[in-house]
């Protein structure tokens, strides 16, 4: 089940990677919630993922051999 081993590998450096912010008293944090009790989001808009970022090139390319 390497896909499933994938997956999870996946999941775990996500969660590393994931900073949190508590909305009540600014303290950053991994965890979900913060020690005041408060909940913790993501201090960071969701940025664009590169697979979105081509797949706006490889559309505006299309566009353009269509209209050739
Ligand atoms: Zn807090």
């Amino acid at each position: 089940m390497a896909l499933l081993k994938n997956l999870i590998v996946k999941l775990i450096l996500q969660k590393m990677t994931e900073i949190l912010k508590c909305i009540k008293c600014g303290k950053y944090t991994l965890e979900k919630f913060c020690d005041c009790g408060s909940n913790c989001l993501s201090p960071k808009p969701a940025k664009f993922s590169p697979e979105d970022k081509y797949a706006f090139y490889r559309l505006s390319y299309k566009k353009k051999s269509q209209s050739l």
